[in-house]
């Protein structure tokens, strides 16, 4: 069995959206820059890979189910021999009671049919024991499951999640939002000049900036708001039951928190920026068409001079 993969962009699709980029922002299509825009949305649509043990351990719970069922099949072909082999006896006995017997062979009878009885009735208390083993075996596994799960959707550094916990809840939130006929908005925010921070500071400390970061975004959303790992330096946020007025305010506010909350290690202060693209769900796209329109704003965010917010309209 393969474990579901993220939908991801084909080369020709980045392509696609490289030239058509590159078009946008009036940008010559010499082999440097597509090569640039190329690597920079192969990047970013790129799914992330999980690590060999998550995955070992979401395969031992696979294996772990299988054997359950297994054990449940075992059973109810054991309980159901014994109750057709029951019920063969019991019609041979009632055949032979119905032949005007002997005394003697009625009592013979009786103590035939009290003995398929009591092999049927033993039979189906044991399955039931089994089958209760089994029911608690199944309901450990299921919690294992959850646990795994949220595992695999999880980014490690910041605790949101990751590319591929979007893929499901970007399609459960798309299907909310048209039943309830709601507003579903999207935010993808990418750390400015990033690399600098780096090249200044070590990645470990720009991975407790990125850690930092998110921290801010969090307490600045709802409990209903959901942030994704996007990609390394760039963060995702699905703003359910809310429009591109109300996105607008949460961005707004998300850079005032970052404004005035900057990163500090030993006599160092690291203020970040970040530029913002906007989209709201149309009523003829599905939620990836509106990521792209996102991202592509972002860009243009970038391309307009950095830190800033651009709605894709
Ligand atoms: P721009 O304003 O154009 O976005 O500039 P940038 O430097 O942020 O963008 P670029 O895409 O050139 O580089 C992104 C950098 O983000 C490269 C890499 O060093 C850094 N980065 C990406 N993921 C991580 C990560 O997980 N940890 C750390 N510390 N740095 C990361
Ligand atoms: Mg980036
Ligand atoms: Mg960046």
């Amino acid at each position: 069995m393969t474990p579901p993969q993220p939908q991801s962009l084909t080369p020709s699709d980045i392509a696609r959206i490289a030239l058509k980029r590159l078009a946008e922002l009036g940008l010559p299509p010499t082999p440097e820059n597509y090569t640039k825009f190329y690597n920079a949305i192969a990047a970013i649509k790129s799914p992330t890979d999980k690590s060999d043990a998550e995955l070992k351990s979401a395969y031992q719970v696979l294996f772990r189910v299988s054997d359950v069922l297994e054990d449940m099949n075992d059973t109810s072909a054991t309980l159901l021999q014994d109750l057709e082999r029951g019920g063969e006896v019991m019609d041979r006995s009632l055949d032979s009671l119905r032949q005007s017997p002997t005394p003697q062979q009625i009592e013979a009878l009786l103590a035939e049919l009290i003995d398929t009885t009591d092999t049927v009735r033993n039979t189906v208390s044991s399955s039931q024991r089994d089958l209760l083993d089994m029911k608690q075996t199944m309901e450990k596994i299921q919690t294992d499951l959850a646990i795994n799960r949220k595992t695999l959707e999880q980014d490690p550094l910041t605790g949101a999640l990751n590319r591929q916990g979007l893929e499901h809840t970007l399609a459960r939130e798309v299907k909310r939002a048209r039943r309830n006929m709601h507003a579903l908005t999207v935010a993808i925010l990418d750390l400015d000049e990033f690399k600098q921070v780096n090249d200044k500071h070590g990645h470990l400390i720009g991975d407790k900036v990125l850690l930092h970061f998110s921290s801010i975004v969090k307490a600045v959303l709802r409990e209903s708001d959901i942030l994704v790992r996007y990609g390394g330096e760039e963060f995702l946020i699905l703003l359910p039951e809310t429009d591109g007025n109300g996105a607008r305010y949460v961005v707004d506010r998300l850079r005032q928190a970052n404004i005035r909350t900057p990163f500090h290690y030993q006599t160092h202060q690291i203020d970040i920026r970040f530029s913002t693209g906007l989209a709201a769900l149309k009523d003829d796209e599905n939620g990836h068409a509106m990521l792209l329109r996102a991202d592509e704003a972002m860009y243009q965010a970038k391309h307009a001079g950095r830190d800033q917010v651009i709605f894709a309209e």
